[in-house]
């Protein structure tokens, strides 16, 4: 029987296999659909510390995988369709991957992410790393002194447009209704900031440019009114949601799917399933804070396992 299988190769994932491994718990990680998960649609990572000339997100997920399967992690590529998870401590969980390979393990560490939403136009698709990003703290940067647009009406827009404006020259909010879902403080500070417009109304109609974002086509939705606006970045705040579909109806979570786990540790409601990552996690969202709780997942297997064997 498999000690340990990690569900999710992002760096989540990737850290709670390079701490199993080195406790010897021979480890099993899925990867999932995206291998090495939300960071392979990034282009630099300059936030994660170690790296002081930066890194692709694609290169940093391959050393992560490298790392992981240095110390013996057993890594296998495929989804994982279905979980069975037990509620007694001590007794196995079965996951089955591809409608297929049956895997029974004592404990279960979950890093499946969570995925940004998208407008679904095939122009963001075409320009995702050229100018379209989901990430303000991530790719911001990129755009200092520049003017960009930010997607969205919730807390994470208001966020993202009010961290942008720090960095850019002009930052255009698009808001789909005549009003912010935000919260009223998160609100305000968006207001009051003098270089973020705020578009009430507003669709995004087509981004446009040659190899990168040169200007959106915005739609106002009550006249119908079009116009262009001139921006290099384009900034998708719309949401995410969280990689947790096969979960529902076995491990708690709220009411938009996040896993719920106990104060200061990784675990969920069931003995011997742990939760890290962005599938437990709407507030951070970060690499880093990711591979932190990735760690602590590992951890907390290694107590438990220690516990019932
Ligand atoms: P939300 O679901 O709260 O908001 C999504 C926003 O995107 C809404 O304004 C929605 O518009 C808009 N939207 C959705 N789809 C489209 C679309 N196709 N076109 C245009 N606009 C669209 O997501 P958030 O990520 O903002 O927040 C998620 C959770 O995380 C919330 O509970 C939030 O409070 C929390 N959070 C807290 C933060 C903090 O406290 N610091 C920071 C960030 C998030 P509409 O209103 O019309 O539906």
């Amino acid at each position: 029987m498999i000690e340990c299988t990690i569900i999710g190769s992002g760096p989540a994932g990737y850290t709670a296999a390079i701490y199993a491994a080195r406790a010897n718990m021979k480890p099993t990680l899925i990867q999932g659909m995206q291998p090495g998960g939300q960071l392979t649609t990034t282009n630099d990572v300059e936030n994660y510390p170690g790296y002081p000339t930066g890194i692709t997100g694609p290169k940093m997920m391959e050393d992560f995988l490298k790392q992981a399967e240095r110390f013996g992690t057993n890594v296998i590529f495929g989804t994982v369709t279905k979980v069975e998870l037990s509620k007694k401590e001590g007794e196995s969980h079965k996951i089955i991957v591809d409608n297929k390979k049956e895997i029974i393990t004592k404990t279960v560490i979950i890093s499946t992410g969570a995925s940004a939403k998208y407008l679904g136009l095939p122009s963001e698709t075409k320009f995702m790393g050229s100018g379209v990003s989901a990430c303000a703290v991530c790719d911001g940067f990129f755009f200092k002194n520049q003017d960009v647009v930010v997607v969205g009406g919730g807390d994470s827009a208001a966020e993202e447009a009010t961290y942008l404006s720090n960095l850019c020259n002009k930052v255009y909010l698009l808001v789909r209704k005549k009003e912010m879902r935000a919260s009223k403080i998160m609100q305000k500070r968006v207001f009051e900031t003098k270089n973020i417009e705020v578009l009430f109304n507003y669709e995004t109609v087509e981004i446009l440019g040659d190899n990168r974002v040169s200007s959106v086509k915005v739609k106002n939705n009550v006249s119908l009114d079009e116009k262009i606006i001139e921006v290099t970045g384009f900034f998708l705040a719309i949401g995410h949601n969280p990689n947790t579909e096969i979960f529902k109806n076995q491990l708690d979570m709220d009411e938009t799917g996040y896993l719920i786990t106990k104060p200061d540790s990784t675990l969920t409601n069931l003995p011997g399933v742990f939760a890290s990552g962005d599938a437990q996690d709407s507030v951070y969202r970060q690499a880093i804070t990711a591979a932190g709780t990735g760690c602590m997942a590992a951890l907390d297997a290694e107590r438990y396992l220690a516990n019932n064997s």
